[in-house]
């Protein structure tokens, strides 16, 4: 039996990778004289695994990211006025409504009065807590936890923090390397929403998760007739 919900939020609720890609031709274009957009794509990724673990996630880390490599691509030639440019696309980012995805919100409305819900998220918590507000969800979740890292342990503290036991606990989300597979290996119930958008970070799976079994769903209602069938087998 299934005893707690947790749901992913960026491009599992909402979308979110699609802002991410937008700023990123921005910042290519932006830097067209100093190399090609894949250079410059190459270079920007580089950039945010190396700032990963002093800054973390979320678009402040991200911003911080862009004016490393628009000042690294240049040879230090950019100049203070696309600097100023930059921080206007970071701030846009900041303020920008994401679109929640078709049919999340009856999904939730459907599971919200039989099990308890919450999100968890990765990235900065007032960029988070925003997200969550501006959604016009916040209404089905239990709770939310916004988290440094998606690792086994992060879910092992949350489990004991709601008193569930893994195999009553159940995690949907678009990434297999955070989402799905660290709740598996504690012997949770992984779902994968197969989204086409995922960060290319999110795709180095730890090679001990490589043969976990999980669910796949195609788009977060078919959430629904996957739990009834999960459930009528226990
Ligand atoms: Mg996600």
């Amino acid at each position: 039996m299934i005893e707690l919900i947790a749901f992913d939020a960026d491009d599992t609720l909402w979308e979110n990778e699609v802002l991410y890609i937008k700023i990123q031709e921005q910042l290519a274009d932006m830097l067209a004289d100093y190399g090609s957009k894949e250079e410059i794509q190459k270079r920007l990724f580089q950039t945010e695994m190396k700032n990963l673990p002093l800054f973390g996630y979320g678009i402040k880390s991200f911003g911080l990211s862009l004016i490393e490599t628009a000042i690294q691509a240049s040879a230090q030639r950019i100049s203070v006025e696309k600097i100023a440019e930059i921080l206007e696309m970071i701030r846009y980012m900041l303020t920008y409504n994401l679109g929640v995805y078709p049919g999340v919100e009856e999904t939730l409305k459907q599971l919200a009065p039989c099990y308890p819900l919450i999100i968890i998220t990765k990235g900065d918590l007032l960029d988070q807590d925003l997200k969550v507000e501006n959604s016009g969800l916040r209404q089905y979740f239990k709770g939310i936890e916004i988290v440094a890292k998606k690792e086994e342990q992060t879910y092992r503290n949350i489990m004991k923090q709601y008193h569930i036991s893994p195999d009553h606990f159940l995690m949907v989300g678009n990434s297999l390397r955070s989402d799905v597979l660290p709740v598996v290996a504690l012997g949770g119930i992984g779902v994968y929403l197969e989204n086409a958008v995922a960060w290319e970070h999110e795709h180095h799976i730890d090679p001990s998760h490589q043969d976990l079994p999980y669910h796949t769903i195609p788009s977060l209602p078919e959430l629904i007739p996957l739990i009834q069938k999960l459930e009528n087998q226990s």
